[in-house]
C-alpha cells in the first residue's frame, strides 16, 4: 500500500514538473514580467546576466580569426516561421545544418533557430545596447556546441552556447528580403501556429555577410531559465528595415491573446565582466591588420575560447589597445525547436526549469538503471528527452 501510495505521490510530481516545464509561464509585463523571472528561476538572479549596455570606450579590442558562418546558403528541406507566445521563431529541416567556427568560439557550434526581439516602438527593441542607445529591433541566430550533441546538453556548459546578435536599423524603404517574413507574421498572428516559406532561399537571406567587426562577452539567455552558458557576438554592422516592416511583428499576439508589442528584457548589470571588439584578420604573418597595424595588439595567440570565466579572460592573450577608438552607427532558448539528436525532427518548444529536469545523457540512464520505480522513472525520461529546451 505504502508503495502504492509513493508511487502515486511520484506520479503526480511528475505531472506537476511536466506542466511547469510546459507552463512557459513568464511574459514581458505585471507579474509575469522580467523583474519577477527570478523568483521561479534562481539563474535570472545571477551576476553575469544579459543583455548589458555595451561602452563602446571602454570595450577592449582583440584581433581574432575570422568567424565563419558554414552552410548558411544552403537552401533547407523546409524553413518555418512560429509564434510561440514569446517571439517569432524561424527553424529550418535540413541534412547540413548551419554552423560557425572561429572568431572566439573553441569549436564548432550547429544552428538551432533564429527568432526577434522588439520594442513597443522605433526608439527601443533590441535587448543589448551600445553607448547607450537601443535599437528597434534584434535578430538572435542561436547555435549550441555540437560536441554537446544537442542544446540541452549544452545548456548544462558554460561554453555550451553562441549567438548571433544583429541589430536593425530604420530604413525608409522596405527591405527586400524582409518581404516574405513580415507577410507571414499575419499567417502566425496567434500563438502556437507557424507557417512554412516559400520564396526564402536560406536563412543567410535574413542576416548580414560582413562578419568581420563585432562585441563578444560572456552572458546569459535573456528569457527564464537565464542560463549563463552563451558567448555573444553582436555585429557592429545592422541590417536596414522599414518602419512598416517592424510594426508588422508587434502586431501577433502572446499565450494571453494580447498583441505583442514589446518582447525585450532590460538591461541588467555588467558584474566587472570584460567586453571585446573583435576585427577579424586574415592571412599569413605577412598581411595587413588594418587598423590594429600601427597598435601593436595583434594577437600572438589568439585565444581559443573566449567563453570562459572573467578570471579566464584576463589571463588571456586578449591586450587592450589605447589608439583605437570604435564608432557606432546610428542607428540589438523557447525555443525551437530544439533539436536533439536528429536534426531532422522537429521538436515542440518548451521553457525547462533545471530544478525540474533531470539533466540528460548518464543521469539519466544511471536511474533508469538502479529506480525500484523504474516505469516512472522511464517516464521522466521520455518526457525529458521529448521536451527539450527552447530559447528565446
Ligand atoms: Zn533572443
Amino acid at each position: 500500500m505504502a508503495k502504492l501510495q509513493k508511487t502515486t505521490t511520484s506520479l503526480i510530481g511528475l505531472i506537476a514538473a511536466f506542466t511547469l516545464v510546459r507552463g512557459q509561464d513568464f511574459g514581458y509585463e505585471g507579474k509575469k514580467g522580467p523583474s519577477h523571472w527570478g523568483e521561479q528561476y534562481n539563474t535570472c538572479f545571477g551576476k553575469f546576466q544579459s543583455p548589458i549596455d555595451i561602452d563602446s570606450l571602454t570595450v577592449k579590442h582583440a584581433k581574432l580569426p575570422p568567424l565563419k558562418l558554414n552552410d548558411s546558403n544552403v537552401p533547407p528541406d523546409q524553413t518555418v516561421i512560429k509564434n510561440n507566445g514569446h517571439t517569432v521563431m524561424v527553424s529550418i529541416e535540413a541534412d547540413q545544418r548551419p554552423t560557425i567556427t572561429g572568431g572566439p568560439l573553441g569549436g564548432t557550434y550547429e544552428f538551432a533557430q533564429l527568432h526577434f526581439h522588439w520594442g513597443e516602438n522605433d526608439t527601443m527593441g533590441s535587448e543589448d545596447s551600445i553607448d547607450g542607445h537601443s535599437f528597434p529591433m534584434e535578430l538572435h541566430m542561436v547555435f549550441y556546441k555540437k560536441q554537446y550533441r544537442n542544446i540541452r546538453s549544452a545548456m548544462e556548459n558554460s561554453d555550451g552556447l553562441a549567438v548571433l546578435a544583429f541589430f536593425f536599423n530604420l530604413d525608409d524603404k522596405d527591405n527586400p528580403n524582409y518581404i516574405e517574413i513580415t507577410e507571414l507574421l499575419s499567417n502566425v498572428s496567434e500563438p502556437e501556429t507557424s507557417a512554412p516559406f516559400t520564396r526564402l532561399n536560406s536563412i543567410q537571406d535574413l542576416i548580414l555577410s560582413d562578419l568581420d567587426e563585432y562585441y563578444t562577452y560572456h552572458g546569459s539567455l535573456t528569457t527564464p531559465p537565464c542560463s549563463e552558458v552563451v558567448t555573444w557576438i553582436d555585429f557592429k554592422q545592422s541590417i536596414p528595415l522599414s518602419h512598416a516592416q517592424i510594426e508588422l511583428f508587434r502586431t501577433i499576439q502572446d499565450n494571453e491573446g494580447h498583441h505583442l508589442t514589446h518582447n525585450f528584457r532590460p538591461i541588467q548589470p555588467l558584474g566587472g565582466r570584460d567586453v571585446y571588439f573583435v576585427t577579424s584578420f586574415t592571412g599569413g604573418d605577412n598581411d595587413s591588420y588594418g587598423e590594429f597595424e600601427k597598435d601593436d595588439t595583434r594577437l600572438e595567440d589568439p585565444p581559443q575560447d573566449l567563453t570562459q570565466t572573467n578570471s579566464d579572460y584576463k589571463q588571456s592573450t586578449l591586450m587592450e589597445t589605447t589608439t583605437y577608438r570604435t564608432v557606432t552607427n546610428d542607428n540589438e532558448i523557447d525555443r525551437k525547436p530544439v533539436h536533439e539528436q536528429d536534426h531532422n525532427e522537429l521538436v515542440e518548444p518548451t521553457t525547462i526549469d533545471h530544478r525540474n529536469v533531470h539533466k540528460p545523457g548518464r543521469n539519466i540512464a544511471s536511474d533508469c538503471r538502479t529506480s525500484t520505480l523504474w516505469l516512472i522513472i522511464s517516464l521522466h525520461c521520455i518526457v525529458s528527452i521529448i521536451y527539450s529546451v527552447n530559447i528565446y
